[in-house]
């Protein structure tokens, strides 16, 4: 007998309609005589739905009441969805975080899950029912209710999953799985059959919003293997697991792709030690995250500085850049927030050279100038502008063959 934990997103439970769809899945593995822990978030929009109520009466609420009110979304679905279930005789009890003891830290708004109590869950499983746990949402030391930031189920399903040693996390979403890229770009994109953690971080961590990021990285830490796949059809997703090192990995499994990209660059900066640092510790006190970061040396003992932030800091960036920059008067800044990045991603690439020449070669052949470059092991990136992303993204698609085989 396997032991499954199943998510089922928002617009998966989010009408009445799809939570009967819900329970008749539920009722597949149960008949089967699998174990099942389900594990559901708000219906719909619902989260959204209760921020706005609570912000209409208090511009900036209380969070620990804010909580108490966020966790009543998951409350209603695992209700429901217990409520179906039992009427169609699988016996199944709802729980809410606090129920279970999903224990947190006390930061309300984004609690850190610090351990499941499993005792109620286990002696669910052991009397053949089915534990339908709200997602989202924990009890800290004080017994408040606390969440554990927005689109928190996933982590919630995997920190589940790992408490009862579970053989698999299934999320169940709106998507058939992972693709190459996204099939609203790419037509052709493929669902992947399996990908590994690493490949999977690096994907949801430059804007494939499939997965939580949160969740792959508990579920890569504890090796827990996660399934993503459709929650309306048939189909068996894709698995995210360990690396297999008997089987050649591609040298590029996917390209995911960011728009909300701006850049910076300062031109004619003092080529000695400490310039950056000036430059980018503002930023960071401010709280702001900077993600690519090239320094190159030009004549004349001068250095070029460019970075990038998310689009929505680029105001305040500025305005951070330009009063440092009174203190460097021979320098010039441009920026730009009509920037995009693409990062190509496969594990494959640590054995295979030239995958870079190939990206720059597409590149060159689509005449799409390439503003930033960053690498890692399994990842290179690019800054292009916003408007020759999609023709980027194709072309890439193409030269590493990763459509649809026909
Ligand atoms: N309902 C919560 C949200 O919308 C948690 C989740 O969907 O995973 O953020
Ligand atoms: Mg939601």
């Amino acid at each position: 007998m396997a032991l499954i934990v199943q998510k089922y997103g928002g617009t998966s439970v989010g009408s009445l309609a799809l939570i009967h769809n819900v329970a008749a899945q539920v009722a597949r593995v149960h008949a089967r005589g699998d174990g099942i822990v389900v594990v559901a978030s708000a219906m719909g929009d619902e989260t959204d739905r209760l921020l706005d109520l609570a912000r209409a009466l208090i511009p900036h609420p209380e969070p620990r009441e804010l909580d108490a009110l966020l966790a009543t979304g998951e409350q209603v679905s695992v209700a429901l969805l217990a409520m179906v279930l039992c009427s169609m005789d699988i016996p199944a009890r709802s729980y809410t975080g606090a129920q279970v003891r999903v224990r947190t830290s006390a930061v309300h708004g984004k609690a850190r899950i610090e351990g499941i109590d499993t005792e109620r869950l286990r002696a669910d499983l052991q009397a053949g029912r089915v534990p339908v746990v709200a997602g989202f949402q924990g009890v800290s030391e004080h017994g408040d209710i606390t969440t554990i930031g927005r689109g928190g189920s996933d982590t919630t399903a995997v920190a589940l999953a790992v408490a009862l040693k579970a053989d698999e996390c299934q999320i169940l979403t709106d998507v058939d799985g992972v693709f190459t890229t996204d099939p609203r770009m790419v037509p052709q994109a493929r669902c992947l059959a399996r990908v590994s953690f690493e490949e999977m971080l690096e994907l949801a961590g430059q804007g494939s919003k499939v997965l939580h990021l949160r969740a792959v990285e508990f579920a890569r830490k504890y090796n827990m293997p996660l399934r993503v796949a459709s929650a309306f059809r048939r189909g068996a997703g894709t698995l995210i697991c360990e690396e297999e090192s008997t089987v050649e990995a591609p040298v590029v499994s996917g390209i995911a792709f960011n728009r909300d990209e701006a850049e910076f660059s300062i031109f004619g900066l003092p080529d000695e030690p400490g310039t950056a640092y000036r430059l980018l510790k503002p930023v960071s006190d401010a709280n702001i995250e900077v993600d690519m970061i090239v320094i190159s040396a030009s004549p004349q003992g001068r250095s070029d500085l460019s970075f990038t932030v998310h689009r929505d800091d680029y105001v305040q960036t500025k305005r951070i850049i330009e009063a440092i920059l009174k203190g460097f008067p021979e320098s010039t800044l441009e920026a730009t927030d009509r920037v995009a990045k693409l990062s190509v991603v496969g594990v494959g690439m640590r054995s295979h050279a030239g995958v870079a020449a190939r990206l720059f070669e597409t590149m060159a052949r689509e005449a799409i100038n390439v503003r930033l470059v960053s690498t890692s092991e399994i990842k290179i990136s690019l800054l292009v502008e916003e408007e020759k992303l999609e023709r980027a993204v194709r072309a890439l698609h193409t030269t590493y063959a990763l459509s649809v085989q026909d």
